[in-house]
């Protein structure tokens, strides 16, 4: 099944089993350069990793076994999908031993991992889901409006509303009175149907917010429609698009990528922008991954901005869950800390947790000269 609520997560989150720990698989399927062969040798390693975990493991000769056929339940699957590799990313919590399999194909590459613990591991679900903004594309005109989410790279209707306003009056037709009186009833009208759309779309807004508002209309409604949106929409309100409501969910979805990517390439650019010259004056910002991590584990960051896939090894604490690139020992825990395969992807969970916005610049915009990666802090330090 694809990967796209955060209900999927809540679902997975209550999965606890008495009697049994539950696996809980990563793998980045995107091939990135590698051929088939250097993805199954990767799979391989992370599945010989794990059986000798298990075996390390203080556990009860049930539990082991029950995680071993987790394992060998994975290997057949993983076996079978590197052939037919269609999405991303795929994810799979399994406990055997309660008789529970679940799959799901991700929007976007995770870290390669499995974790056994007592339930389903879903960090970096909320990580992959809190990278992805949710828009809404509203698109009206006299007869009809309708409104689509657009989420994870999907596009879903979410309703839709019949129009009641009447068409022009016909060129050489009636003039004079009749024609104006005609002329306010189709005004009215259109103000009535512009007022139904804006409190459909703060309703759908307060059920499930979006990040963002795209407007498809008539440009001859434009003038009328917007000093009508409540305060809260013209916020998240980002633009105008050019389709109409008849078109297919394709089209509607191929359009408002279209703006989506100008519109985060536009926000990479304002926020480097904002990092440099705060770099150039000495402000709020910090370069390099020591630095950043040190700002992370304080909880000093506002904004983390890294380069998309730059990944680098690391430790953490076990204790305070600090990140650190060699320090041995933690300094405040002082207690040995433990490798990370790559602690940059961890700096970004991490981020997310403490409410840290997240930015991934890509090119042909560059950390490059920062060490290729930076925060923007809450206070200058
Ligand atoms: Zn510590």
């Amino acid at each position: 099944m694809k990967f796209s609520s955060r209900e999927q997560i809540e679902s997975l989150a209550k999965v606890k089993s008495e009697n049994f720990l539950t696996t809980s698989f990563f793998f980045n399927s995107v091939k990135n350069g590698l051929n088939k062969k250097e993805i199954s040798l990767q799979f391989k390693n992370l599945l010989n990793d794990a059986k000798s975990q298990i075996e390390s493991m203080n556990l009860s000769k049930a539990k082991k076994d029950s995680l071993s056929q987790d394992l060998k339940q994975i290997q057949a699957l993983v076996g079978k999908s590197l052939n037919v590799n269609h999405s991303s990313g795929l994810a799979v919590f399994s406990c055997k031993g309660e008789g529970f399999w679940q799959i799901f194909d991700l929007p976007s590459p995770p870290r390669n991992r499995i974790i056994f613990d007592q339930n389903p591991y879903v960090r970096p679900l909320s990580a992959l889901l809190n990278s992805h903004k949710k828009y809404c594309t509203l698109s009206f005109d006299r007869k009809e409006a309708k409104w689509f989410e657009v989420f994870i790279g999907e596009i879903t209707l979410l309703a839709e509303l019949i129009g009641d306003v009447p068409s022009k009056v016909k060129e050489g037709g009636r003039e004079g009175y009749d024609s104006k009186r005609i002329e306010r009833h189709i005004t009215t009208h259109l103000h009535e149907y512009l007022k139904k759309i804006i409190q459909k779309t703060f309703t759908l807004h307060k059920e499930d917010p979006f990040d963002g508002l795209l407007v498809s209309c008539p440009d001859e409604y434009i003038s009328l429609f917007e000093p009508l949106l409540h305060p809260y929409i013209k916020k998240i309100f980002k633009g105008y698009i050019k389709i109409n409501p008849s078109q297919s969910s394709a089209n509607v979805f191929k359009e408002s990528m279209l703006f989506i990517e100008g519109l985060v390439k536009r926000d990479e650019e304002k926020v480097l922008h904002r990092f440099v010259s705060e770099l150039e004056k000495g402000g709020r910002a910090v370069t390099g991954v020591k630095n950043t991590l040190k700002c992370l584990n304080r909880g000093e960051a506002q904004t983390l901005l890294v380069t998309r896939h730059f990944s680098k090894g690391g430790r953490i604490c076990p204790k305070c869950q600090f990140l650190f690139i060699d320090e041995v020992r933690c300094p405040s825990c002082r207690i040995k800390t433990d490798p990370l395969l790559d602690v940059i992807d961890e700096a970004i969970e991490k981020a997310i947790d403490k409410n840290c916005q997240v930015e991934h610049i890509n090119p042909p915009l560059s950390l490059g000269r920062y060490g290729k990666i930076g925060a923007l802090l809450r206070y200058k330090i």
